[in-house]
């Protein structure tokens, strides 16, 4: 299958190479030339790992061997062997998205990335290493080294900004184990940890730093081996809602996203464009809400103060996989879509045109909740319902409330629940009560004990295990630390 990239045709690929560049020699992102055929009604009755190997391989039909890669990235990993499951609260479906190895949704892509990487890495007759740079404001940072740790033929080093993470986000990268890891905090915030990423990558030739000899890569959501995985998790939902007999094939079900890159919430378009009946997806942003002015007006504007919240991984003002929406909803027009991020780029702002906002508008709602709105939803959630949601699952069941309550669509409403309550104890304990320590692990046995919701495993055993990784560095010494790292 042909990828290319989002802002030109030129530079033709297939799909097990995009995994391996990850982002288009032009800046663009890699998306497929046409999408795959998928036969909807056969996969709604598969198993999720049947459903996953799927839609994976149609996505990425070059990447051979898929049952094997599923198998390897999922079993056993998950608390739940449907990997995904869905509950009722209350008038609501909650997709819980946070069962995995880290306790956040991105353990669903990060887990089969690594697997996708060396399988594409081997038919390639690729021998260097590749080496994975990764900023993180937190969540990726410790997913992504749970799924590369001990992987062969791959190094991984996450930088993340000293002082800018939770207590729990920190413990649980600094103390991973493994061969090929490295965690550094750099002084300065998150914005100066991936720009100092982006520097790396600018000085690279040809892929690879200067004098080494490993080919960088990026587990960031730009990656189309990211993304795929994540189709298949509104697949399981449709098909859950199915079995339980509150929908009837072909009926659409309205999706509310915690959106922050656009990766997760395209994922649901992309579903919604292989066939599946969805509705309208809602894109619930915290108080950086861009993309709620961005899909009400047309007019992307990241000209605005970055504001620091209690969904922390929402807190960006540049969506970078919005890119590829554009790219399909103005039906592939790349000379378009590589003036709107040129503009971004140089004046940081663009407006589309009224006709590609109308299609948006067709398909998207968006709103937005601050801190307190997803305090006040985290209480009333727990009361009302018995759900105890995070931060950022917080803002998707607000924005879903309220996009119901101004539309009066009242379509069956899926909110995607994006992490553990417990990588936030401090906020979500602070909403319901209050807390009887600053410390974060504390505040997690008080939660636990107020609500009776068990701490995840890999987050309760945290507070025991050894510091492995306490580098702390300057940003312009990036470079040097990277080379370093064997
Ligand atoms: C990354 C993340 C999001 C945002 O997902 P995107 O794909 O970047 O839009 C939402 N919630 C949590 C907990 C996350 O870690």
């Amino acid at each position: 299958m042909v990828y290319h990239s989002t802002r030109g045709t030129e530079h033709r690929v297939d799909s097990a190479q995009a995994v391996l560049e990850g982002l288009a020699p032009d800046g663009g992102l890699f998306v497929p030339e046409v999408l795959p055929y998928i036969n909807v009604e056969a996969c709604l009755q598969e198993n999720t790992m049947d459903m996953a190997c799927r839609i994976i391989s149609a996505m990425l039909p070059e990447i051979r061997n898929m049952p094997d890669l599923v198998e390897k990235a999922y079993r056993g990993k998950f608390q739940a062997a449907e990997l995904t499951p869905t509950v009722k609260a209350g008038d609501m479906t909650v997709l819980e998205l946070f069962r995995g190895p880290t306790s956040a949704f991105k353990d669903v892509a990060l887990c089969m990335l690594p697997q996708l990487l060396t399988q594409a890495r081997g038919q390639k007759g690729m021998t260097d290493e590749i080496l994975i740079l990764t900023a993180t404001s937190g969540d990726t940072g410790k997913a992504a080294l749970a799924g590369f740790a001990d992987v062969p033929g791959v190094g991984i080093c996450v930088f993340y900004p000293e002082g800018g993470v939770s207590a729990v986000q920190r413990a649980q990268m600094v103390t991973q184990e493994g061969n090929n890891v490295a965690v550094c905090a750099v002084r300065g915030n998150f914005d100066d940890a991936q720009t100092g990423v982006k520097n790396l990558f600018a000085a690279a030739e040809n892929g690879k730093l200067p004098g080494d000899s490993r080919s960088l890569s990026t587990a960031n959501s730009i990656n189309i081996g990211r993304l795929a995985p994540q189709i298949t998790y509104y697949f399981k939902a449709y098909s859950d809602l199915l079995r339980r007999g509150e929908i009837q094939v072909g009926d659409q079900v309205n999706f509310s996203v915690p959106t922050g890159n656009f990766g997760d919430i395209l994922a649901g378009f992309l579903a919604k464009r292989l066939g599946l009946p969805v509705g309208t997806l809602i894109c619930a942003s915290n108080a950086n809400n861009v993309l709620t002015d961005f899909i009400r007006t047309g007019v992307y504007d990241r000209r605005r103060p970055l504001h620091k919240t209690i969904s922390p991984s929402m807190d960006i003002l540049v969506s970078s996989n919005l890119e590829r929406l554009l790219y399909f909803l103005s039906d592939g027009d790349t000379g378009l879509v590589s003036g709107l991020m040129q503009r971004l780029n140089t004046e940081g702002f663009y407006e589309v045109p009224e006709s590609l906002l109308k299609k948006i508008q067709t398909e998207f709602w968006a709103g937005y909740c601050d801190d307190e709105k997803a305090s006040a939803t985290i209480k009333a959630a727990w009361e009302k319902t018995g759900y105890l949601c995070d931060p950022h699952t917080a803002a998707g069941w607000a924005v879903a409330e309220e996009y119901r309550a101004s539309t009066g669509d009242n379509r069956p409403m899926v909110v995607l629940s994006t992490a553990s309550p417990y990588k936030f104890p401090g906020a979500v304990l602070s909403a319901l009560t209050k807390p009887e320590s600053d410390d974060e692990f504390a505040q997690m046995e008080q939660l636990s004990s107020l609500t009776g919701v068990p701490v995840p495993a890999n987050l309760s055993g945290l507070r025991e295990k050894p510091e492995k990784h306490t580098d702390v560095i300057n940003k312009e010494e990036m470079l040097s630390y990277v080379k370093e790292i064997k």
